[in-house]
């Protein structure tokens, strides 16, 4: 459906056109419009993008299940029966709405701002030309700013017989209508790791991880890899370290799959899910017309604003400028970067605190919905030695926090806080075990707001929740 809502005195012309409709660019186009301005936006396939119907919303819908059967395991008294796969699959449908995009639509209509559908692509300075679904092409011409918002897709490895097998990647995972019951997962970061858990939970009796590296979750600190190995390996997934696939064969299309690994294993599966990487949409959307190369990452400044096009008019946010491949990131971006082309508008100052994305280079909190779930924000200790800081770090076992063993007989989880030993401030935090993504909030804050650890003492977690880990990290270092 194309809906031509035109909310400017020229058609065709307005003040900000965004380029892609996922939660990135449906969060710049609300921005500027509460700013004053008039928007257009472009998407070529489904409003709300690659996390409403494809990653974050479906893998948690297909994920909660897992969790709360783990959690109801540990409490001795309760029991639950075996999963109803399909009644998961038919929540997780209705999750993504059917892959029906029309109420999100209707949002963006209602801001108001133009909704078009189409392939769109730079044409030249403050020019966009959308391929609309039945073949015609319609000029776009932006005022002020064009913003690319056009995300990423899933990498697909160079192994010879793996594309012409037609593998799984997270978009057939998460929409999937059965579970397959051999599966073989390439990959070990947050995708791989999440999609193969809930599928294993939910029939998918023999799983095996292909992880060409020697650990999970690589980004994360190295404790977090090892705990959730533990857990996959506890619930029958064979997680295989430094293997990758060779050649792949899958003679009948829609049939059985045989994966040759490098290492001579041959393992047969009924489906092969990549989960190894996402590539940037920077391909087939013009950048060449502005004179920009489509070799990676779209490069921009603090204010979102794409480095080396003259005039300053370009913008690029979400998973596109490759700062942060998280939705979170990507709306926090697009605030800012909503906010900041509304000022250039109006020639209003540019450079005010919220106008500027520093967040980004903190270290992005994320939660990773694993069973045990890992939640981690600002830099690991890796990472934060590499930038210079003095660093001190400290742990702690969360099974003996008293919030936590109430939770549930065999309460695995730990927790690691990394300290800026000139400032006596947190660098980064991570913790591992169940439910510990609702806790990482507060290391956020510590965090972005540079509390001293001399205040965070006087910040007394309640008793007896799991946030009194807070407490004994404190007591660890010495307070
Ligand atoms: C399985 C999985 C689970 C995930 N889980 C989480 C999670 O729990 N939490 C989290 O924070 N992040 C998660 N992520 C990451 C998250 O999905 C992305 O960071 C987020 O979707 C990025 O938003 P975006 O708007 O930048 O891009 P996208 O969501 O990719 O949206 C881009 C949009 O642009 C459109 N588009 C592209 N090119 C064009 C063009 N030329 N013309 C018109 N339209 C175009 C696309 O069709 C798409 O709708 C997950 C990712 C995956 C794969």
């Amino acid at each position: 459906m194309e809906v031509d809502v035109t909310v400017s005195d020229q058609p065709d012309t307005y003040d900000v056109i965004v380029l892609g409709a996922g939660p990135t660019g449906e969060n710049i186009v609300g921005r500027a419009v509460a700013g004053g301005l008039t928007a257009a936006i472009v998407e070529k396939h489904l409003a709300g993008g690659e996390c409403s119907y494809y990653a974050c919303v479906p893998s948690k819908a297909l994920l909660r299940p897992m969790d709360l059967a783990a959690e109801v395991a540990r409490v001795p008294g309760l029991s639950l029966g075996p999963v109803d796969a399909g009644a998961v699959l038919e929540r997780r449908d209705k999750a993504i709405g059917d892959l029906d995009d029309s109420g999100q639509v209707g949002w963006v209509e209602g801001v108001p701002a133009a909704f078009v559908r189409g392939h769109g692509r730079l044409a030249g300075p403050r020019r966009v030309e959308v391929t609309t679904p039945d073949g015609g092409v319609r000029t776009l011409v932006a005022r002020h700013a064009v913003a690319i918002a056009t995300g990423s897709a899933p990498a697909i490895p160079d192994v010879p017989g793996l594309r012409e097998a037609r593998p799984w990647t997270n978009r057939e995972a998460t929409t999937a209508k059965q579970v397959p019951r051999r599966l073989v997962v390439i990959g070990g970061g947050v995708v791989a790791c999440e999609l193969a858990q809930a599928l294993r939970f939910l029939g998918a009796e023999e799983t095996t991880m292909l992880v060409r590296g020697r650990r999970l979750l690589g980004r994360t600190e190295p404790f977090a890899g090892e705990l959730v190995a533990e857990a996959m390996r506890a619930a029958g997934i064979d997680v295989r370290f430094g293997e990758s696939p060779a050649r792949v064969e899958r003679p009948v299309p829609g049939g059985p799959v045989t994966v040759h690994t490098a290492s001579g294993a041959r393992i047969e599966a009924d489906e092969i899910l990549v989960a190894a990487g996402r590539e940037l949409a920077v391909h087939d959307i013009g950048l060449e017309t502005v004179g920009l190369t489509p070799d990676g990452p779209i490069k921009v400044d603090d204010s979102l604003r794409v480095v080396g096009v003259p005039g300053g008019w370009l913008y690029a946010a979400g998973d596109v400028n490759g700062r942060n491949l998280l939705t979170h990131m990507g709306k926090y971006q697009a605030r800012v970067c909503g906010d900041v082309i509304v000022a250039r508008a109006k020639g209003l100052p540019d450079d005010a605190p919220g106008l500027r994305a520093i967040a980004d280079g903190l270290g992005a909190p994320q939660v990773i919905f694993t069973d045990p779930q890992v939640a981690a924000a600002g830099r690991t200790e890796e990472q934060a030695r590499a930038e210079g800081f003095r660093v001190r770090v400290v742990e702690y076992d969360l099974a003996n926090v008293t919030g936590a063993y109430l939770l549930g007989d065999g309460y695995t989880g730990r927790a690691k806080a990394v300290v800026d030993e000139e400032r006596r401030v947190l660098l980064g935090v991570t913790f591992v075990g169940p439910g510990v993504g609702e806790l990482i909030h507060a290391a956020t804050i510590a965090i972005t707001g540079e509390v001293p650890l001399d205040r965070l003492w006087h910040a007394v977690p309640s008793f007896p929740t799991v946030s009194e880990v807070w407490l004994r990290l404190l007591e660890e270092y010495g307070l």
